[in-house]
């Protein structure tokens, strides 16, 4: 349910609502709206509830929250919601572009990529430390090296840093290196990782699962949301499908259904979505054409000599620009970049 409080409500009044839906059993979640404040009730419904909440002070009315996902619906936070790190912003009118290589190699190539994403404009670098790789021959990530390789070009450079985590027992170390925390796709349904993400104060770049429906993105991020933890980014980066021309599958109408559905920012994958560097510059245009929220693009100083994901990795004068197409796209469509 969805308490929805008067517009000039006090902070006595809704204080006292909150306590009102902690009493009946029910996870209060306050919601301060740029018109009203609203208290998500979350849980178990009991008998009577609704009826005896309505009748507090400073409540205007009682509705239920009728998608499975609460927090994250639209029904309970109409506006869109901005997420902001640094000089990233992702989402409501800002697009936020997040560049570097898919995993962190050494510091000559960390820092040089820094510089380089930098200069075409984007806010904030990726780059793996723990990577989750298909084969386990593969290489997994320089770890916590990669860690201190990230945090110092962000002291070089000032951008955001944005990193993955694949287990909840790393989120700590992760944590303290990292701006962003962010959650692969493979791991989109570890309730345990989501739940310890969610205990942290780093907003959270939460990936689709590449056989995941939206709904369950939605619900996967409910875990986030639920544990306390608001700065939640979609992140859509392509489905597993038929199609062999693509290493997956990118959906950009994804981007109008996260609008209409959840006030959470989406942000578009082009790399992983296709797998392949030559379609990653029209699929940011694309996405961006669409109204995205934020851009994650692989870039890498050599691709031919990257560790990972060399074939999808743009180098830095492909990046620079596809940043200059992006910014007259984004232009034309009305949202911010910085
Ligand atoms: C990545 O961002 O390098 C990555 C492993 O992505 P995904 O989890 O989407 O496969
Ligand atoms: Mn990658």
């Amino acid at each position: 349910m969805i308490v929805v409080m008067e517009k000039g409500a006090t902070s006595d009044q809704i204080e006292h609502m909150v306590q009102r839906v902690a009493s009946l059993g029910l996870k209060p979640h306050v919601i301060h709206g740029t018109e009203r404040t609203v208290i998500a009730a979350v849980g178990e419904k009991r008998e009577n509830a609704k009826e005896s909440l309505a009748i507090g002070p400073g409540v205007a009315e009682v509705v239920p929250i009728l998608a499975p996902y609460k927090i994250a619906s639209r029904e309970v936070k109409p506006e869109p919601s901005l997420v902001t790190v640094r000089d990233l912003k992702v989402g409501a009118g800002h697009l936020g572009v997040i560049a570097g290589p898919c995993s962190v190699e050494n510091e000559e190539q960390i820092i040089s990529t820094a510089r380089a994403v930098k200069a075409a404009g984007a806010t904030a670098l990726r780059g793996g430390a723990f990577k989750p790789r298909t084969s386990p021959y593969s290489f997994q990530g320089l770890k916590e090296v990669g860690l201190q390789l990230l945090a110092q070009a962000r002291q070089e450079t000032g951008l955001a840093v944005v990193t993955e985590v694949i287990a909840s027992e790393d989120v700590e170390l992760v944590a303290e290196y990292s701006d962003v925390l962010q959650v692969g796709a493979r791991n989109m349904q570890n309730y345990r990782l989501l739940e310890a993400v969610g205990n942290t104060d780093r907003p959270v770049l939460l990936k689709r699962g590449p056989s995941a429906t939206m709904e369950e993105l939605l619900l996967a991020a409910e875990y986030i949301l639920n544990e306390g933890n608001p700065n939640v980014m979609l992140c859509e980066r392509g489905v597993r499908t038929f199609e062999s021309h693509t290493r997956f599958t990118l959906p950009l109408a994804s981007i109008a259904y996260v609008h209409r559905k959840t006030h959470l920012p989406i942000v578009i994958d082009p790399s992983h979505g296709t797998g392949h560097a030559y379609m990653v510059p029209d699929m940011c245009a694309a996405a961006v054409a669409a109204k995205a929220d934020g851009l994650i693009v692989e870039v890498h100083p050599d691709p031919e000599n990257a560790l990972s994901d060399g074939y999808q990795s743009l180098t830095f004068a492909q990046f620079e620009e596809t940043m200059q197409t992006c910014r007259r796209v984004a232009e034309a469509v009305g949202l911010k970049m910085a």
